[in-house]
């Protein structure tokens, strides 16, 4: 018997479905085994239903939030001390550099990861850049094109507030492009971020999972109270109304470009508390892997130390 397209659309997205379910239950496992925050939040590999994937859940932690709060401030300054070293490495010669990639909804807290998580670390040594559509001078050129000008300076963690995920996500949404040509961007997308990561960049990929229901409250609240309501747009509403297809685009834009060299995150973002605990500690984790210390003086201290002494 010939199935109908929307019958084998329906088998696909039921096998899709139970393939979430499992991986989920597999990786809560393994990371069970792990105390590492970036096992418990590393997708899983495959195709992904993120319909499925509980926004309230706390992978890897199970305190309650004021215990998420104080762990947080009690890690703020191994954070800034990781981030300091790179800084100082970057400035004597190094070539290493982070950068963190946020994508998420509208709503999904990609500014208050900013502010609570990106806010512990030393500003100097942060190059925060956000992507809107691009202005008529970016699009005359390849979607990599801007990405590549807004990349950190060694030594630099730099923070993208969306990305070239965009191009993938919110251009297929909205056809703006032939799907012939975001359909090629994903492996460009690998190649990129493979090339990236073998230059010194270590790449921290994270999307902001929050439910349909919290981001209608945070609307909401954004139209409530005057000092928030500037981040408001009318448009705001219509993204709402293609959530499913949004989410659509998110699982197979993560699902393929979920390299190993550059894997993707799922962070549970309704609780905005645990957010910037997960956050805080993938990043304290992905420092740490990294093994930076202190330079070294290329100039002999003793001596150094004599001369200011000595010096008027
Ligand atoms: P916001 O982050 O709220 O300032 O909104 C920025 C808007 O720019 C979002 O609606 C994004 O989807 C949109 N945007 C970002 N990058 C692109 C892109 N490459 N193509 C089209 N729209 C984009
Ligand atoms: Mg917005």
């Amino acid at each position: 018997m010939v199935k109908t397209r929307a019958a084998a659309q329906a088998a696909t997205k039921a096998e899709v479905a139970k393939a979430t379910k499992a991986k989920l239950a597999d990786r809560a496992e393994r990371a069970s085994d792990s105390s590492r925050v970036t096992d418990a939040l590393r997708l899983p590999q495959g195709p992904v239903d993120l319909g499925l994937v509980d926004a309230r859940g706390t992978p890897g932690f199970d305190g309650k939030k004021p215990d998420a709060e104080r762990e947080r401030a009690d890690l703020a300054g191994r954070l800034g001390d990781l981030q300091e070293r790179l800084f100082a490495e970057g400035r004597t010669g190094g070539t290493r550099s982070l950068l963190l990639v946020l994508q998420g909804m509208d709503t999904s807290g990609k500014g208050g990861t900013v502010r609570h998580v990106i806010g512990q670390m030393d500003p100097q040594g942060c190059a925060i850049r956000s992507f809107r559509a691009p202005t008529e001078q970016e699009r005359k050129h390849d979607f990599l094109w801007r990405i590549k000008r807004a990349l950190p300076a060694p030594g630099l963690v730099g923070v993208f507030d969306r990305s070239h995920y965009e191009d993938v996500v919110v251009v297929r949404v909205h056809d703006l492009a032939p799907e012939a040509t975001w359909s090629r961007r994903y492996e460009a997308i690998n190649r990129f971020e493979s090339q990236l990561v073998g230059s010194g960049t270590v790449v921290v990929k994270c999307f902001l999972h929050i439910s349909r229901g919290v981001s209608r409250d945070r609307l909401l609240a954004r139209l409530d109270d005057p000092t928030k309501r500037w981040k408001y747009r009318p448009g705001d509403v219509d993204e709402r109304a293609r959530w499913d297809d949004y989410m659509a685009a998110y699982g197979d834009a993560l699902a393929r470009c979920n390299t190993d060299v550059a894997p993707w995150h799922l962070v549970p973002a309704d609780r905005k508390w645990y957010r910037n605990w997960a956050i805080t500690h993938l990043l304290v984790e992905r420092f740490e892997a990294m093994a930076l210390t202190w330079p070294v003086a290329d100039f002999d201290v003793e001596a150094e130390r004599e001369r200011v002494l000595a010096s008027p």
